[in-house]
């Protein structure tokens, strides 16, 4: 379906991109366009949003599995396409924007994006990260098209747990973080990449500066202006860098830590953004980069991301764990070299070990 799409596209983002209080309680006011929109969520974003809006609006209600497999949006483009949706309003936080995304690229039904958490770019990006049936990463397509719609009301997600505000404050430190290195390597820049840059360094002050107010807001159940301007970053400027940027703005050294880490047991229980937050330290530790790793380290205590994997209630003696990470993150189907050309598992079981004795 999707043609001659490129990893260096420029994809600015939704067409739309609507952020306020209330937006979501309003959400019937966006649909006149459609002729049948189809809702898919999850378990819990479903009781997020339905205890919080008003009126629910009375459409078809499709549930996902929570898989974020490809297996799963097959079936929902299925039930949707059986019910001839035009429109498929993804109400739900990252894994659920993923398969809604699956799910209208297969159908060719338009898509609304209502997340229900700040936790990742998910609802802004027009990529899906795809599971296998153990939980286990499996690929992150690009689709062609981008969402019409996202709907970000930051009194709906300020009702969210904690600890997904906090991870997707390290998912998105993580921007600025693995593309750094891949942006000082490149013989030249192109506009957009300069952009994207720019966008990446934003994103890091605005973290930096407010996220430790955004979150004593979030914890007094309030919505001031630095929890809205943390969720806007969440959400959009993180997805504007890859979006700008392509390629080299994308996924390395980070992430592919945090796609390691899921290859082993026991790492579920940790949120995406925490895993990917300690990425960051791994990462910068493999570039050489220590003191820019340990000045991390307070920022990382105030806000409880993880800088170790003893943080994360894992073991850095468990050496088989620890070598099953270290050679996923530094393999094929990761993009560590990206960050550290020619990294090898072994610099990565380095730089864990250094990461433990981090402060
Ligand atoms: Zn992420």
């Amino acid at each position: 379906m999707s043609s001659n799409i490129r990893d260096t596209d420029v994809r600015s983002g939704p067409d739309r991109y609507v952020s306020g209080i209330g937006v979501a309680r309003d959400i019937g006011g966006y649909l006149d366009d459609y002729r049948q929109p189809v809702l898919i969520t999850g378990e819990r974003s479903w009781e997020a949003f339905s205890g919080y809006a008003d009126a629910v609006p009375d459409l078809p209600v499709l549930r996902y599995d929570g898989s974020a497999t490809v297996r799963n949006a097959s079936e929902l483009a299925d039930r949707a396409r059986a019910l001839h949706a035009d429109a498929v309003i993804a109400v739900g936080a990252g894994k659920l924007s993923d398969t809604a995304k699956n799910v209208a690229e297969f159908t060719g039904a338009e898509l609304i994006m209502v997340p229900t958490l700040a936790a990742t770019c998910a609802a802004y990006s027009a990529l899906s990260v795809n599971y296998d049936e153990k939980h286990r990463y499996a690929n992150a397509p690009l689709h062609p098209r981008n969402s019409n719609l996202v709907l970000v009301d930051a009194a709906l997600i300020a009702r969210g747990p904690r600890e997904y505000l906090v991870g997707g404050i390290g998912d998105t430190l993580a921007k600025w973080y693995e593309s750094r290195p891949v942006f000082a390597r490149a013989a030249s820049l192109s506009a957009f990449d300069r952009l994207s840059q720019q966008a990446a360094a934003e994103l890091r002050s605005i973290l930096l500066e407010e996220s430790e107010a955004a979150l004593r807001a979030h914890d007094r159940g309030v919505v001031d202006e630095h929890l809205l301007r943390v969720i806007d970053t969440n959400i959009g400027l993180a997805g504007t860098v890859g979006g700008f940027g392509g390629t080299r703005a994308r996924a390395s050294g980070a992430h592919s830590m945090h796609d390691a880490l899921t290859q082993i047991p026991g790492t579920s229980s940790t949120v995406h953004g925490a895993k990917v937050a300690y990425g960051i330290i791994v990462q910068l530790l493999a570039e050489g980069d220590a003191d820019e790793a340990r000045s991390l380290v307070p920022f990382y205590d105030s806000v409880g991301l993880p800088h170790s994997l003893r943080q994360m209630g894992l073991d850095i003696d468990d050496a088989d764990a620890v070598r099953v990470v270290a050679e996923f993150a530094a393999g094929d189907k990761a993009a560590f070299a990206q960050a550290v050309p020619g990294i090898t598992a072994d610099d990565v079981v380095h730089a864990m070990r250094l990461a433990e004795s981090l402060a």
